[in-house]
């Protein structure tokens, strides 16, 4: 099979190579450990050996030329390797429009029916690469589409962003406590955020994350193609003018922010997700729509900042996120720090300086020159003809089973657009899933053990089952508790908000579900996480020993307060 030849990174500090010499010309041949070629250091000139044996089948630079590191200098590989793809994504990598010398023809093209991969992935999100590396890494001839940046939403407009916008809102808030750590001679009366800095920070953040999934896909050989994927059906993708064909294809295609069907007068400034991660300024004021994990995270965030916050929910924040006992609670700090929540609201009209919602019985307005959008995602089939190729939908999300095949044999489904765990996690543990099954080997998704984490502060990390959901499950199930007042750890952060509340079934107390409002939750909730996947019992993790001081402390003693009673709380 055809390799890829890289510019090698020969030290912590090089990020370009220059090419001195080529040993051997496009059409001959080599055996491994023969030189291939020599590149030049800042220390000396190193020559690099053929891998494997093959054929120099193209060179993509010159000697003379300098390239980044891990950028594809050459294609090595037997005659009658088709690279065409290979090529193409190279030269796409490099910058390069156009071929600057052919490819040269060895021998006859392929058979008709071998297929140019063995697995080509739609969507380059947290679901896509993490199945495209995995892919290469198993030994598949993987190609990856992606019309955007790869990190998909995750990286270049959800998790990523997010948390670095609330980073700066938790660091702000350092600032302004930090007199109560026995810290003087620091003016705080002016602190505030900079949304241009913020901005900076995180492109470049993010910048730095997307340089790294590029440089790991290039590094594990996947073959790249930048552009709209259209599937024209079961084995063939469309990019651009060129058709690739592939044995299995991965859908992963995401989400999209999903519109309220309600009047709105387009007067009024209508922002989603997308807008607030690009604001370089503090709106006066701002109402968000919708009570889930998006809404409140930038409720939090403009709060913290300056901006007066009112949330509008159709029922109650956080719903399907975390325990409704948390959920409170939440609600709660929240009115503490200025936001008007108003739950079970209904949304009637948005006008071009109001919003109208009636509550218990009665119409309500809220004056506002701001609204946000954050009811939710809605699954993005753009580019994948969904009826015409026999997959199923429900809902306009891909119907999959638990080996995240959809409806035709050879298509799979991972992420947002299977509508099932709308989080990156779920989407990259998807995309492993998918590709061992396509490898032959079994694996299911284990769907009742994904962690929700949410990173307002404190932060609320959940997994399994809420106690509402237990009890109609298994009925007298046992709940343990534990209060961050009565940890040390926590009162040493100046942080003692929150609790752990842990539910166990009755008959093993085997461990069904963990929720965590605390500093450090989302740190700490994949303990739950592989004490579940283990099967645990409350008396296994209340007996395991937990480090002191710190927050961890408060597991064992929620799962000794389940079985018996907490040690240090009465
Ligand atoms: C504001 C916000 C905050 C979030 N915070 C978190 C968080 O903290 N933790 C968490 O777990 N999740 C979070 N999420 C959710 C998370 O971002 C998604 O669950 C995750 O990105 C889904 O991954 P995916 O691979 O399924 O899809 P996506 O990340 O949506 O990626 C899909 C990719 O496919 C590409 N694409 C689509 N159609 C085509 C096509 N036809 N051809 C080529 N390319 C195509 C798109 O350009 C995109 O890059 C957040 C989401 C938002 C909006």
């Amino acid at each position: 099979m055809a390799e890829i030849i890289i510019m090698p990174k020969l030290g912590f500090n090089m990020s370009e190579g220059k090419l001195v010499n080529w040993y051997k010309k496009e059409g001959e041949s080599m055996t491994k450990g023969e030189a291939l070629f020599s590149i030049e250091t800042d220390k000396t000139n190193i020559d690099i050996n053929a891998t494997s044996d093959g054929i120099l089948l193209k060179t993509f630079i010159d000697e003379g030329d300098v390239v980044p590191v891990t950028l594809p200098i050459a294609i090595v590989g037997a005659a009658n390797d088709s690279i065409e793809a290979m090529v193409a994504d190279a030269l796409a990598q490099l910058g390069m429009e156009d071929d600057p010398s052919p490819a040269i023809t060895i021998e006859e093209a392929p058979a008709a029916t071998q297929r140019d991969f063995d697995i080509i992935i739609v969507g380059g999100g947290p679901g896509g690469y993490v199945a495209a590396i995995k892919a290469a890494q198993m030994g598949k001839r993987t190609a990856l589409i992606e019309k955007g940046k790869v990190g998909g939403v995750c990286l270049n407009k959800g998790c990523i962003p997010t948390k670095t916008f609330l980073r700066s809102a938790e660091a702000l808030k350092e600032v302004r406590e930090s007199e109560s750590f026995g810290i003087i001679g620091v003016d705080t009366s002016g602190a505030a955020l900079d949304m241009g800095i913020l901005q900076k920070r995180k492109q470049k953040i993010v910048s730095q994350l997307v340089g790294g999934i590029e440089g790991l896909l290039r590094g594990n050989k996947v073959i790249r193609f930048q552009g709209e994927g259209i599937v024209i059906d079961k084995n063939t993708v469309a990019v651009g003018d060129k058709k690739i064909t592939g044995e299995y294809l991965i859908i992963a295609t995401g989400s999209e922010a999903e519109y309220m069907p309600i009047p709105m007068d387009p007067a009024m400034k209508l922002f989603i997700s997308d807008d607030i991660l690009n604001l370089d300024y503090i709106p006066k004021d701002m109402v968000v729509l919708g009570g889930g994990v998006i809404a409140i995270e930038f409720a939090y965030f403009l709060a913290s900042v300056g901006c007066k916050v009112s949330v509008i929910v159709r029922s109650r924040i956080l719903r399907t996120a975390t325990d409704e006992e948390i959920a409170v609670q939440v609600a709660k700090h929240l009115r503490d720090i200025g936001v008007d929540v108003y739950e079970a609201a209904q949304v009637k009209e948005v006008t071009k300086d109001s919003v109208t919602f009636e509550k218990d019985g009665k119409l309500q307005e809220v004056k506002t020159g701001n609204v946000l959008l954050a009811t939710g995602r809605t699954p993005s089939t753009v580019g994948v003809p969904c009826e015409e190729l026999g997959i199923k939908l429900n809902k306009g999300a891909i119907v999959t089973d638990d080996t995240c095949k959809t409806s035709v044999d050879n298509i799979y489904a991972i992420g947002d657009v299977n509508g099932k765990w709308m989080l990156a996690h779920a989407a990259s543990m998807e995309g492993l899933v998918a590709v061992e099954n396509i490898c032959g080997h079994h694996s299911v998704m284990d769907y009742d053990k994904v962690p929700g984490c949410i990173y307002i502060q404190p932060e609320i990390a959940s997994v399994g089952l809420t106690e509402r959901e237990a009890r109609e499950k298994y009925g007298d199930v046992k709940v343990g508790k534990f209060p961050l007042i009565a940890n040390g750890k926590a009162k040493v952060a100046g942080d003692d908000r929150g609790l752990i509340k842990v539910i166990v079934e009755p008959k093993y107390n085997e461990v069904v579900g963990v929720h965590l409002y605390c500093i450090h939750a989302t740190d700490m909730i994949a303990e739950a996480v592989v004490a579940m996947k283990l099967e645990s019992t409350a008396e296994e993790i209340a007996m395991s020993i937990h480090p002191h001081p710190t927050v961890s402390e408060i597991y064992h003693e929620a799962f000794h307060a389940a079985v018996d009673k907490a040690i240090h709380f009465m």
